[in-house]
């Protein structure tokens, strides 16, 4: 392999989307990431987001649909999974029980022909390097979890890889043993020097042990940034809320360095035009609980959790729930002020969440949506717009309305939407899949039956995967014309 610039890239992927071809499923979608050589980078997001089917194709078991893969600037997209210099450790140690340890770690070197003599000798150093020395002639059964997950990194480790890929390696062993490893891998990458992509659904995991975190949600990339960078950051509310744990408002600039969310006015450090719509991230541990006249905004202690450095109090004010962190104890039902510190408030552009589908025209002229009628009329929509006697529609000059060019686009708002679990009710149905609780209500995320994403908000908690009917009255709706 040709030497590159120290600081030079390893692995690039560049618009890599992959498109499962038995169900069509878009796992993976324009996936765009630079990974720098001798890096520790965690790709984290929760289950299905695409971490491992990501994880596949930079290790050649997985072949990308659209986008390219270079290794130190060559493209690999295709190369085969034995002719990468990568190797690969599972979250399911799969070692071979009938093997004892030395044979499981030498297994690669073996189908290389390499000599007996220097296969021990590499065993050795293996075992040295993750600290089970003299396991040379156990058995597998007789290990624990730990162990066992240990003999797999030096079984990957021994083909001497450039790149490790570590699929949540450490998802099937219990806290005090994943903590463990945690600080074990990381000391390990650091003496190795070899370049670690990691995947992850723990975010603690992630911000412990990263250079680089790429956060992932639903295929996509929301955010790529140091530790420190997402969690003080966050880009988006989705990496707010993933992220270490948030209070998420939504509110709106009133001046100068100043915003309003729940009830109150804050100073802050974000100089956003005024009347912007924003998204306001505040964590615990930076809301200060003081005295109720003392408080910015005012509220009651509902809920008191002990939770070993420190006391989770959770307060209700007005409609908004804000979760504080403390040393200080309190007890329900005590009334408190909150203030907040301007740097303890991150400040985002809210994310329009406007809601736009395409409705159909039916034979009779009328707006429909999935095969509902809506009480809209198509006349209004067109300048000038007239119904003939036989029930065609003209535009001003007279002409004849070509329903096939003509597209009617409608919108509407997360907050004019609401949730049913009748299968009646609703013009569409679909399934959870997403939800963000932003202090008054949730924000949550609809997959329908149409494959189109709904943005609903709702103050009641729904769960991930609930079915439910959205009922979207049509003088909610605002309609266009696309041609
Ligand atoms: P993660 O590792 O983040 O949990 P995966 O990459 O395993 O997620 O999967 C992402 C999505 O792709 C999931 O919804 C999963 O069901 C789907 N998926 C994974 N493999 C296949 C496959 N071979 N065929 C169809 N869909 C798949
Ligand atoms: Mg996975």
């Amino acid at each position: 392999m040709e030497q590159t610039k120290d600081n030079a890239n390893i692995i690039e992927l560049k618009h890599v989307t992959k498109r499962f071809e038995d169900n069509g499923y878009i796992a993976v979608n324009d996936f765009n990431l630079e990974v720098k050589r001798g890096e520790f980078v965690t790709f984290l997001g929760p289950s299905g987001c695409g971490k491992t089917t990501t994880l596949r194709m930079i290790a050649g078991f997985d072949i990308p649909s659209e986008g390219e893969i270079l290794l130190n600037g060559k493209p690999i997209t295709s190369l085969p999974p034995y002719e990468r210099p990568i190797n690969t450790v599972f979250q399911r140690y799969a070692l071979f029980p009938h093997m004892n340890i030395r044979d499981n770690i030498a297994f690669g070197l073996k189908q290389k022909k390499i000599s007996k003599d220097v296969i021990d000798k590499k065993v050795k150093r293996m075992l040295s390097l993750v600290d089970l020395e003299g396991f040379e002639d156990r058995s597998v059964s007789t290990l624990s979890g730990g162990q066992q997950q240990r003999i797999a990194i030096a079984r990957a480790l021994v083909n001497e890889p450039q790149i490790l890929l570590l699929d949540e390696p450490l998802g099937a062993l219990d806290l005090k043993m994943r903590q463990e490893m945690q600080l074990e891998l990381k000391a390990m990458h650091d003496r190795l020097g070899i370049t670690f992509i990691y995947v992850t659904h723990d975010q603690e995991e992630a911000l412990t042990m990263s250079d680089k975190i790429v956060v992932m949600s639903e295929g996509q990339i929301q955010q790529i940034g140091t530790p420190e960078d997402v969690y003080n950051e966050p880009k988006n509310a989705f990496v707010a809320d993933f992220i270490g744990e948030s209070n998420i408002f939504s509110g709106i600039m009133t001046g100068r360095l100043k915003v309003r969310f729940c009830g109150g006015e804050f100073e802050c450090l974000d100089d956003l035009q005024e009347g912007t719509h924003i998204t306001a991230v505040v964590r615990p541990e930076d809301v200060e609980l003081v005295a109720p006249e003392k408080g910015t905004i005012r509220g009651v202690v509902t809920s008191v959790i002990f939770k070993g450095m420190h006391y989770e109090i959770t307060i209700q004010s007005g409609k908004n729930e804000i979760v504080a962190r403390s040393t200080k104890t309190a007890r329900p039902g005590d009334h408190v002020g909150i203030c907040l510190d301007p740097d303890g408030i991150h400040v985002m552009v809210a994310e329009d969440h406007t809601n736009t589908f395409l409705v159909d025209i039916n034979k009779d002229y009328r707006l429909e949506y999935n095969g509902n009628v809506l009480d809209a009329s198509l006349t209004k929509l067109i300048p000038g717009g007239k119904r003939q006697e036989d029930g065609t529609v003209v535009d001003a000059s007279g002409e004849t309305i070509d329903l096939g060019r003509l597209h009617i686009m409608a919108s509407i708002q997360p907050g004019d939407i609401e949730m049913t679990d009748s299968e009646e009710e609703g013009l569409i149905h679909g399934n959870i899949s997403n939800l963000i609780y932003q202090g008054s209500h949730y924000l949550y995320i609809i997959h329908t039956d149409l494959e189109q994403d709904f943005a609903v908000y709702d103050e009641d908690l729904w769960n991930m995967g609930d079915r439910v009917g959205l009922i979207m009255p049509v003088e909610k709706m605002t309609f266009s014309i696309r041609k």
